[in-house]
């Protein structure tokens, strides 16, 4: 495939653009490994299954690997150790840890967000007590982003399914949002054929209008003091330098600078008009893709939105509910509701949220422990994932041939278990759940999520 020669013209005059450069770099082939630890589940990166590793500069727990390994077949990438993530896009760790320093009790959203690569990287970027709202507005695309914050672990989480111009509609106003937008694609040209076959003028025009839109839509749920942190994997100075300037003039903003350590060779830019500074990640320059990122600050006062009378009330859990929960949670989930029949434990915070975006459709909050049936607890796959399961909790350790076959959902023959739930752990880190009866064993992993692939392909 080509590199499209509009895209090369359009380029000119574009900073930091080297086109020689660029087209050797692309034309090479070559392919960039990346994965990002989540060090909550897993603080030791030596046990993770690659042994060779380097670190991605801009990013603490970001690693290259030499080469790309089966990750379906390792089970540590089902048990949410690390999510694979494309190195320039953790740049956003800059962002968030130059920007705000301080950044407890930080209500955080994260508008365009399946497959969850920002967001899984933001729950860890953040302490516990920050809630983030992950939002995507394309119903298919939820599902991924479902999973992959599932096996990310935390509590102090919501997911919307909503178009960006229903926040306005919802009470809440945001300490951070990060627009990650819909965007040309150009960015991932080097990985993805596909994206120079799509990528033309008119696509670049219509998705600076889009990423415009999107913005103007989000704005007001941002609060004052606020930042708004944009980023594109377009090198398109239109969804770029363009929509800085844009911001710049059209809402009272202020533009962010962030450092950079010269040994990063990431180019800081300033657009055209207002001056505004913005931040290109090439692959010639770096170890990644293309990649844009530029930071607001929220100035003016942000109108207080009335709070509306129809908020949604959650159903608490009996007393009894409770009660019986306790001995398979850790203390620190504090909220214990029930949601379309399930129980769900949440950060004491995460309620009062729930009120606050009540037009808004909630596809999940907090953690789901299960679903009871009399006083026994049918324990939700969510649970088997995340952080604030009891370490009381009965569990088998499987080996790396026996954890795929729990993972292809086969049967497991456990010899001595004890009866009842058990959690299936690899490396110490939860899978998913097995029922041991007298004479076999249940094993509960999702049918949707089960692995296909086979070991030696
Ligand atoms: N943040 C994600 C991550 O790091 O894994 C990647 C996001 S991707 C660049 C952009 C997302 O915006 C896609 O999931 C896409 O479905 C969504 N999107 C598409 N059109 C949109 C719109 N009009 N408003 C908001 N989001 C949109």
């Amino acid at each position: 495939m080509k590199i499209p020669a509009a895209f090369i013209k359009q380029m000119a005059g574009t900073p930091g653009w080297k086109e020689a450069d660029f087209c050797t770099i692309l034309e090479s082939g070559e392919q960039v490994q990346s994965i990002r630890l989540n060090s909550r589940k897993m603080s030791d990166p030596d046990q993770l299954n690659f042994k060779e590793r380097t670190a991605v500069p801009w990013a603490s727990t970001g690693f290259y690997l030499p080469e790309r390994p089966k990750y379906t077949l390792d089970p540590l990438l089902h048990a949410g150790a690390y999510y694979v993530q494309e190195a320039s896009s953790m740049f956003l760790e800059q962002a968030i840890n130059q920007l705000l320093p301080g950044k407890n009790g930080l209500r955080v959203l994260d508008l365009c967000a399946a497959p969850g690569g920002k967001s899984t990287h933001l729950r860890s970027l953040f302490p516990d007590d920050t809630v983030l709202v992950s939002n995507e507005v394309i119903k298919s695309r939820v599902t991924i982003l479902e999973e992959n914050l599932l096996k990310w672990g935390n509590s102090n989480q919501i997911i919307t399914n909503n178009d960006p111009r229903d926040f306005s509609k919802a009470d809440l106003l945001f300490d951070i949002i990060v627009v990650d937008a819909p965007c040309s694609g150009s960015g991932l040209f080097r990985r993805d054929p596909k994206a120079m076959e799509e990528w033309s003028e008119e696509l670049v025009e219509l998705c600076s209008q889009r990423q415009k839109r999107i913005l103007t839509d989000i704005w007001p749920c941002l609060k004052e003091n606020g930042w708004l942190i944009y980023s594109t994997c377009s090198y398109s100075m239109q969804e770029d330098e363009s929509i800085v300037d844009w911001v710049l003039s059209g809402f009272e903003a202020g533009s962010a600078k962030l450092q950079l350590d010269p040994s990063w060779n990431i180019v800081e830019t300033e657009s055209p008009v207002k001056k505004g500074l913005g931040y290109r990640l090439y692959p010639d320059r770096l170890k990644g893709e293309g990649f844009f990122l530029a930071a607001f600050k929220k100035g003016g006062e942000t109108e207080k939105k009335p709070s509306r009378k129809n908020r949604v009330k959650l159903e608490k859990a009996t007393k009894q509910q409770v009660e019986d929960i306790r001995e398979w949670v850790q203390p620190e989930l504090a909220a214990f509701y029930m949601l379309n029949g399930m129980m769900v434990g949440m950060g004491e915070q995460v309620p009062e949220l729930i009120g606050d975006l009540s037009p808004l459709y909630i596809r999940r909050a907090g953690v789901t422990l299960g679903k009871w049936a009399g006083k026994q607890l049918l324990p939700d796959h969510a649970l088997a994932l995340s952080m604030n399961l009891s370490a009381a909790i009965s569990r088998i350790e499987l080996q790396d041939t026996s954890a795929l076959q729990y993972l292809r959902k086969e049967e497991i023959h456990i010899d001595s278990a004890k009866p009842g739930w058990n959690l299936v752990t690899y490396k110490g880190l939860g899978l998913g759940w097995m029922k041991v009866l007298p004479n076999r064993s249940n094993n509960y992993y999702p049918k949707e999520w089960r692995i296909l692939m086979q070991s030696g392909r």
